[in-house]
């Protein structure tokens, strides 16, 4: 059952945080007045200007209301004023304890080639036309969590552990595959099942949770043919579900396909509360300037539109305004790609995007009106 009042918590953070959740807020607030959706916002520090004003980076409030909220909303934390700090004072802390708290599983990173955007890719654009693939990475598990980790006493060793339970593999495949169920219905699960027995495990978890999508194709990649098929041929993909590490460096690489770190949005979902953040940090190089692309602040809003208020259809209409938008040739100066145009500021980009949302409400209304 769909809910009539969402409670958000946004958290702006440093740098181009605050500038570009403001838009992202902005298309929300349109989205929501269209599609029957009021959202409550409530706004919170983290990252560095939390520790100016509280000492931390989680402040306890900032905590609290995020436990207490439907979905949170993220800028970017971090600047080279706090890099020296002590750990417990650093603004990456404060995420990674937030993150934890949340409890999320599931990394969701989409990166689609948008056509109007196809020149800055740094491959060719027959290449990339056309790609668009979602990486569903595992987020609790594997490498960065098993147990034993650490170093010897004598300074001689050091290891990690990758490992997984069956019900961790299962519950990340099953998002995978629902995911899979919106889109063009093909998983590719990447592992490193050759050499790896917890990779070994992983296939086969995967394949018995697959039973369950007999509409959805399964197939299996080694994670190094996978990052060489990301280059070469991007387009063989939809969903890729694989595990914490592989997925690290695999969302990345597919990020920097669609060449423009601004654009990407991610959600990570599963656990108490769902986060949605643009995948790029604060930026400090370019804060307070209004030059930040606010685009991939937006598209996190409109995963937050599909996957917290179940409200895809208005999620859709937010992406396609992004498109549209762009399609009309406007940009911020890092999509300009070294061409000689009018680049446009972080607050006009929201404004034309959320312009584009309600004229595409406002047609659709017409429409069925006649
Ligand atoms: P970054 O993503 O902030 O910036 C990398 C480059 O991309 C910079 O040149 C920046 O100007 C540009 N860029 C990034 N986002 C942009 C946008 N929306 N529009 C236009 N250009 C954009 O990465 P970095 O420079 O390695 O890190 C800067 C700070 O951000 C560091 O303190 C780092 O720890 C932090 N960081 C935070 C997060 C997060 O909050 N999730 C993620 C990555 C980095």
């Amino acid at each position: 059952m769909m809910k009539k009042q969402l409670k958000i918590t946004v958290l702006p953070g440093d740098g181009i945080g605050p500038e570009v959740t403001r838009e992202a807020v902005r298309a929300l607030r349109i989205a929501g007045e269209y599609a029957g959706l009021s959202f409550e916002f409530q706004e919170h520090a983290i990252g560095g200007r939390a520790v100016e004003q509280f000492g931390t980076p989680l402040p306890r409030a900032t905590l609290d209301a995020c436990l207490a909220s439907d979905a949170v909303l993220l800028g970017a934390v971090g600047g080279p004023q706090w890099d020296a700090r002590p750990r417990a004072q650093k603004p990456e802390t404060g995420l990674l304890q937030l993150r934890a708290a949340l409890g999320g599983f599931a990394n969701l990173r989409p990166a689609v080639c948008l056509p109007a955007l196809a020149e800055c890719s740094p491959l060719r654009k027959e290449i990339v036309a056309g790609a668009d693939v979602m990486v569903v990475r595992e987020l609790l598990g594997g490498l960065y969590f098993g147990e034993p980790r650490g170093f010897s006493s004598d300074s001689t060793e050091s290891w990690n552990t990758m490992r997984y339970r069956a019900d961790e593999i299962e519950r990340i495949a099953a998002v995978a595959f629902q995911i899979a169920r919106t889109r063009r219905r093909k998983v590719t699960s990447v592992d490193k099942a050759n050499v790896l027995e917890v990779s070994q495990f992983w296939r086969q978890i995967v394949q018995r949770v697959a039973r369950d999508y007999p509409d959805v194709k399964l197939d299996h990649v080694y994670v190094d043919a996978c990052a060489m098929h990301l280059v070469t041929n991007p387009t063989r993909f939809d969903v890729i579900l694989t595990e914490n590490l592989f997925g690290d460096v695999l969302s990345d690489e597919a990020a920097a396909l669609t060449g423009s770190l601004g654009m990407l949005p991610s959600a990570t979902v599963g656990g108490q509360v769902n986060m949605y953040e643009p995948i790029h940090g604060s930026a400090p190089d370019i804060a307070g300037r209004d030059i930040a692309n606010p685009l991939g602040a937006i598209a996190s809003a409109a995963m937050l539109l599909r996957h917290t208020a179940g409200l895809p259809d208005a999620a859709a209409k937010v992406e396609n305004a992004i498109r549209a938008v762009l399609e009309e040739g406007h940009r911020t100066a890092d999509l300009a790609a070294g061409r000689s145009r009018r680049c446009i500021g972080t607050r006009e980009m929201g404004e034309l995007v959320a312009n584009a949302i309600s004229d595409t409400y406002e047609r659709q209304f017409a429409y069925h009106a006649v």
